[in-house]
């Protein structure tokens, strides 16, 4: 019989628990049952079997075990009426001292002078001596008789519950008495043969040596099973979401390549397009054509020549009598993509608008009109074309530009506004290093643009510090001189928001100090001005009426103004890596040669410094994504931040992604072979899936 059933329990119920404990377990650690108790694993390990020499310590190592006696004991005042213990331990290589702050009494008469002790804690070092604060002491003699784990496993914990008593101690104990009640019988959850051809330990060993490690060697084996096991799934789910939605949900075959795409093929087509554009865009015509809802993340580095791309899918949608939308981030995005849209639409006799929060209410009963009788092929917008209003007569596709601003929510907004869910396409230039994509966008299918355009000179990058600012402002009077344009940006971030304004008005006023009107213009961009003021900012600095461009990250995604071959980012050490490097990609449009000049103060932590000279050494966008990946973990990666994180138990994308290809790989493979997963030996795989699909939905990982 196995333990399954108990693990439904509620955690009150285990001995030693109850309901007042069971309570805070429930709100501290979300432990609500038997089952979340077990899964609720030990965030390291202190190795036990190791003993330390004194001249061996270093200062804040974690706890450390060190065999000697106890010499002397003294009580010492260290401020007024304040006393504490001191004991001198020494081992044959040094001595030390034992402090304690309370329970002087006690603590003196339970010490033994020059007996064989092991004492246990975190050493410090003050004034050339160690010391350990309250150690844990037990006698040699003692010690050796005593059975303890090798590896001592060390629980998450939180404030209130150190104040309320449950200490590490406590949950060990919790977690014997749990093992104690179910008789540690827990079924297997892998296929045998997966279990074989891996060389993984059954889950019974792993669950018990990932609490009770017996060696570390059990406990690498137990972590990796467990962490297989964790990313196996997650990856069967999110492929199995995929496979259904190919075969359930239908879409709308674009069987045609007509008209519209043709005669703009053949007639007006501003360059010739890359190798990746093509390959991209038969990608998208392949998915499209099928009778199954395309779902596609489209990847391209910033500059790589999405916008055609997306334009393109709008006509094969078209020529099959569809209407299309796209969906920016931002206002003056929306507008960018609409003006250079329109250009190209309007060679094609397409009706073409743009809806956003500024749209005037007649302009927007005219484009609710044209959109429901079917007059209107393709709207542009912000978030204002998820309102409920907006209603499509035949909405066949839906793209979305700059996935990471929007969340998961909105892709199945957009689905809903036809009886049959459009095509969807998902643009990012955020290089998403595949690892971190296959889990966060593992049901959707993706497609890479991975060349610029012929005839980009790689932009320049240097890092310079404020003292250097008079060169810099010399090169630029210099490029103005030839007629380039110059981005000059300042962070602005959240908390600090008042602060960063003050810092781009003062910024702005001393460039315009030194760069006075009437030889040069100066445009300002930042996100307390009105939409209509932005735009109008931004137009003068677009047709090269302005020579700078001081503006907040608002510029950061998508703006196109090819004569721009500067970018100056202010206190670059505030940035993270993909915020630079999409600011970087404002400019290197045109043909001329472009540089990006970081500016930062010359106090700069080790993080800060790698930024810079990343962005220094490479212009490649996956590249820089890997390297933002190792810094700052995925959990801060930028454009992770609102599309969410994987909330995982025991694995860790960035430190397991060979765990995770690994997992990856056999539930592709498991899936293709049986995707109903009907083989007998699939049963248990089966089980456990619609266990998990039952219980949460996978986006419930992605907090
Ligand atoms: P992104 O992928 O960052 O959205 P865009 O679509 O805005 O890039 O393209 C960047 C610039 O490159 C635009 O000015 C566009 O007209 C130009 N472009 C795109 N594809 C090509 C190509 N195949 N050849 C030449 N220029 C191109
Ligand atoms: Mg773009």
């Amino acid at each position: 019989m196995s333990s399954n059933n108990l693990l439904l329990t509620p955690i009150e119920y285990l001995k030693g628990v109850g309901p007042s404990r069971g309570e805070l377990l429930r709100k501290e650690l979300g432990i609500h049952k038997y089952g979340d108790l077990l899964n609720f694993y030990p965030n390291r390990y202190i190795d036990r079997t190791r003993y330390y020499k004194i001249n061996e310590l270093q200062n804040n190592v974690a706890e450390v075990q060190i065999i000697g006696k106890i010499i002397n004991v003294k009580t010492v005042e260290f401020a007024k009426g304040r006393k504490r213990l001191v004991a001198t331990f020494i081992d044959d290589t040094g001595q030390m001292e034992l402090v304690w702050f309370q329970g002087h009494k006690w603590v003196r008469e339970s010490l033994k002078l020059n007996e064989a002790i092991v004492i246990f804690g975190k050493c410090t070092s003050f004034n050339g001596m160690y010391n350990m604060a309250h150690p844990e002491i037990e006698l040699w003699s003692e010690h050796q008789q005593s059975l303890r784990s090798a590896m001592q496993p060390v629980y998450p914990s939180t404030e209130t519950l150190t104040n309320r008593g449950i200490s590490n101690r406590s949950v060990s104990k919790m977690m014997q008495q749990l093992f104690l009640e179910t008789q540690a019988l827990f079924s297997e959850t892998l296929p045998d043969y997966l279990i074989q051809n891996l060389k993984l330990i059954p889950k019974n060993a792993a669950l018990f040596n990932i609490h009770f490690p017996k060696s570390a060697e059990a406990l690498a084996k137990a972590q990796f099973r467990l962490k297989f096991e964790e990313l196996f799934f997650i990856q069967i789910q999110l492929i199995m979401k995929n496979l259904i939605q190919k075969h359930k949900i239908k879409g709308h075959p674009f069987t045609k390549v007509g008209e519209f795409f043709n005669e703009f093929y053949q007639n007006h087509l501003p360059f010739e397009l890359t190798n990746a554009q093509k390959r991209v865009i038969k990608e998208i015509r392949t998915d499209m054509g099928s009778n199954a809802q395309m779902n596609r993340l489209l990847q391209g580095d910033v500059g790589s020549g999405k916008t055609i791309v997306a334009f393109m899918s709008m006509l094969l949608a078209m020529d099959n009598g569809f209407q299309a939308c796209l969906m920016a981030p931002t206002e003056i995005l929306a507008n960018q993509h609409f003006t250079g849209l329109s250009e190209l639409a309007n060679k094609l006799n397409i009706n073409i608008k743009i809806l956003t929060g500024s749209t005037k209410t007649s302009e927007r009963r005219i484009i609710h009109e044209a959109l429901e009788n079917g007059t209107l092929q393709i709207l542009i917008g912000t978030h204002a074309l998820l309102e409920d209003k907006v209603k499509f007569q035949n909405l066949g596709l839906a793209i979305i530009d700059e996935q990471h601003r929007f969340g998961v929510e909105q892709r199945s907004k957009l689905w809903k506004k036809n009886h049959i869910p459009p095509h969807i396409l998902v643009m990012t230039a955020t290089p998403i290093p595949r690892t971190l994509a296959m889990s966060l966008y593992g049901d959707l299918d993706i497609s890479v643009i991975d060349e610029l355009p012929p005839g980009r000179k790689p932009i320049q990058t240097v890092h310079r510090y404020d003292s250097n600012r008079l060169k810099v402002w010399k090169f630029i009077r210099d490029e103005i001189a030839i007629g380039r344009q110059i981005y000059i940006v300042y962070p602005l971030i959240q908390e600090s928001e008042k602060m960063d304004y003050k810092d781009l008005m003062d910024g702005y006023e001393s460039i315009s100090r030194d760069f006075p009107l009437p030889k040069y213009a100066i445009s300002i961009v930042h996100g307390k001005m009105k939409p209509a003021d932005k735009d109008a900012e931004m137009k003068r600095f677009a047709e090269g009426k302005t020579n700078i461009m001081v503006a907040t990250t608002v510029i950061e995604v998508g703006v196109n103004v090819p004569n721009a071959s500067v970018m100056i980012i202010e206190s670059a050490e505030r940035f993270g890596l993909s915020q630079l490097h999409q600011l970087r990609g404002r400019v290197g449009r045109g043909a001329d040669q472009s540089y990006c000049i970081l500016m930062t103060s010359h106090k700069l932590s080790a993080d800060s410094k790698t930024r810079m000279e990343t962005m220094v050494r490479t212009n490649d966008g996956f590249e820089i994504s890997e390297v933002d990946l190792k810094l700052r973990g995925p959990g801060n990666l930028m454009g992770t931040q609102q599309s969410g994180v994987l909330n995982l138990q025991i694995a860790d994308i960035v430190k397991d992604r060979e765990i995770l290809s690994l997992a990856r790989a056999h539930a592709i493979k498991i899936l293709s072979e049986d995707a109903p997963l009907q083989k007998p030996e699939h049963a248990t795989l089966k089980a456990v899936y619609l266990e998990l699909t039952k219980k949460k939905n996978i986006w419930n990982y992605i907090s």
